[in-house]
């Protein structure tokens, strides 16, 4: 018997209680509510460290009726703001269930061989070339140190200096190049990678937000010539900032021409490769070193998976091996073919698998590859180009409204599923006047409606910014935001009462 005092079983008892209050919570009725209710439920939920054991029924009681109640809602059909979204059932399911049955991502199970199996769906699905090395992780972020991480181990390798080993020579100076619309995750791997953020050149965009392709060879023969070394140039397949997609292909010949690492932050739109009439924005893409593709965006796994994937993986494995590891040294193929220590006579450690702790940051790990399985299995290729396609559906629709009335203005014209518009007054209001009224008009969408998309700057103006990725969301969302933003414009120019 044992005298662990947490409840190990109970499952199906705790799972009913929970899943009663979910069931509630997924209805999605007021948006606003937890955020409201702030007071309340903060005063129940910060206490100080417990001394005596609530028990297992209590503290599950209280979870159901204090915490999930008051969650975020990501998830919700309205909410069209984080690039990230709530995963759907079969996901979310899956990511319970992985909890239980298979807690670590290692060892000989079938959670394990999904890893593997999924990483390769996903590349197909992204048009990525055979054989390329895919490894998760928990986001875009961390996928995007890993990737850079292996593109400076190749960049120092040409110079014969193994980074990973030896650390960063005093006496050079390495950048990447990156267009300045790129995600912010760059930089900071910049600076997790010894080359700071001030390492990122920021290559300028024309007016639809595309990275300047002559401007990156001039930053770059300036660099060559200065003895600056060049880790990596990244390439966006889709912005988080409003969709854009580079030019890959003039910036793959860049990368070629001068012996270049070419990353793809496909972190949001990669999928979208997917889609016949969309790949041809993403032609090049199958040129790269490095990849970077968010499951927990377009697929809607749920937070905390994100993919990289790389053409050579012993960069990879040279930058984030933990070897030697004698607890770990047990077995299985070490991914760049090394022998893998000696075989005990146990079941589990004898193989190990793919040792993706060389390849990432992390050791324990749970899996996520189920939950990408479990997606494309339930909808398959087929189901991921429906919902992709609506999705960019959606941004074109709303830009097309905002197009054809008088007092809305697009701001993009939408390459993947983001928009980018505005509320524009008659008359003669300056610029500043424009910002500050859309400014206000947002802030009223998200008290006043349960749509909650959130702005951005385009070329220098305040722009309201529905991203699609929300697998929930209907068209009359869309149509909804639409109608939402042309009252609240009119009323806050008419002088009409507010209503808040
Ligand atoms: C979302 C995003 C990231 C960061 O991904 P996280 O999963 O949020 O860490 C990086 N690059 C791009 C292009 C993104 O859209």
């Amino acid at each position: 018997m044992t005298i662990d005092p947490a409840e190990a079983g109970q499952t199906t008892e705790g799972a009913a209680v929970v899943l009663a209050s979910l069931e509630n919570w997924l209805n999605y009725s007021d948006l606003t509510e937890p955020a409201r209710r702030r007071r309340q439920w903060a005063k129940l939920l910060d206490q100080p460290l417990p001394l005596d054991s609530a028990g297992f029924d209590s503290a599950i009681a209280e979870f159901a009726e204090n915490v999930i109640p008051n969650g975020l809602p990501v998830g919700a059909p309205g909410f069209n703001g984080f690039i990230t979204t709530g995963p759907t059932t079969s996901a979310a399911l899956a990511q319970f269930a992985a909890a239980i049955a298979s807690p670590q991502r290692y060892g000989v199970s079938a959670f394990n061989l999904l890893e593997e199996v999924s990483l390769r769906w996903l590349a197909e699905l992204c048009g990525l070339p055979a054989g390329v090395q895919g490894v998760y992780s928990t986001g875009g972020s961390t996928a995007n140190v890993l990737a850079l991480g292996a593109a400076r181990q190749a960049a120092f390798a040409a110079r014969g200096i193994d980074v990973g080993r030896d650390g960063l020579p005093g006496d050079v100076r390495a950048v990447l190049y990156a267009s300045s619309e790129s995600h912010h995750s760059i930089q900071r791997a910049a600076a997790v990678l010894g080359l700071g953020r001030g390492g990122v050149r920021a290559v300028p965009v024309d007016n639809a937000q595309r990275l300047d392709v002559a401007a990156l060879e001039q930053l770059l023969l300036a660099d060559l010539a200065a003895g600056v070394l060049p880790v990596a140039i990244v390439a966006n397949a889709g912005t988080t900032n409003t969709g854009a997609v580079d030019p890959i292909n003039a910036i793959a010949d860049i990368a070629l021409r001068h012996g270049v690492w070419l990353h793809i932050d496909g972190a949001f739109g990669l999928p979208a490769a997917c889609v016949p009439e969309l790949a041809p924005l993403f032609a090049g893409s199958e040129r790269a070193q490095s990849w970077v593709v968010d499951p927990h965006k377009w697929l809607a796994t749920g937070v905390g998976c994100g993919a990289t994937y790389v053409r050579d993986a012993q960069f990879l494995h040279d930058t984030f091996t933990q070897t030697p590891a004698f607890y770990l040294a047990a077995g299985g193929a070490r991914a760049d073919g090394s022998a893998a220590g000696h075989e005990p006579a146990g079941w589990a450690f004898k193989d190990f698998g793919v040792h993706y702790d060389d390849l990432s940051m992390e050791l324990s790990a749970p899996p996520r590859g189920v939950l990408v399985w479990i997606v494309l299995r339930e909808i398959g290729r087929l189901g991921l180009q429906l919902r992709i396609r609506q999705h960019v559906g959606f941004a074109r629709r709303l830009t097309d409204i905002a197009r054809r009335h008088p007092r809305l203005e697009p701001l993009i014209d939408p390459e993947l599923s983001i928009a980018a518009l505005r509320y524009r007054p008659t008359g003669h209001p300056t610029e500043a006047e424009v910002d500050e009224l859309n400014r206000a008009i947002l802030t009223r969408v998200w008290q006043q409606t349960d749509i909650y998309p959130t702005s951005t700057i385009v070329n220098g103006a305040f722009a309201i910014r529905p991203a699609y990725i929300n697998p929930r969301t209907t068209v009359e969302h869309v149509d909804g935001l639409v109608h939402a933003i042309i009252r609240l414009g009119d009323e806050l120019t008419t002088g009409a009462p507010l209503q808040s």
